[in-house]
């Protein structure tokens, strides 16, 4: 599959806001209390069940994680994870 174009990317961005995509939700970091000026980060696996995060900044030292699920914030979703989700979904 050739590299996704920007149409495709905002519909992908979309289907992670309306919880659509499948395999794939966001969150945002609990553990900050300055939630208003923080990323959403995208996190493999359900809300029942989120795996890991697609960026390094999603995941604390440990490789845990605390986040609020389905939470994307004013500053929209992180760009390092959507570009790693772009190259995972057109890698399939
Ligand atoms: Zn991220």
């Amino acid at each position: 599959m050739q590299k996704p174009t920007s149409l495709q990317r905002a519909e992908i961005e979309q289907k992670l806001r309306d919880c659509t995509l499948e395999g794939y939700i966001t969150g945002m970091d609990r553990s900050k209390d300055w939630l208003d000026s923080l990323s959403a980060h995208i996190y493999a696996g359900t809300f029942d069940a989120p795996e890991y995060g697609l960026c390094k900044r999603s995941m604390d030292s440990g490789g845990g994680f605390s986040i609020f699920r389905n939470n994307v914030g004013r500053k929209g979703i992180c760009k390092i994870c959507m570009r790693k989700l772009m190259r995972n979904l057109s890698s399939n």
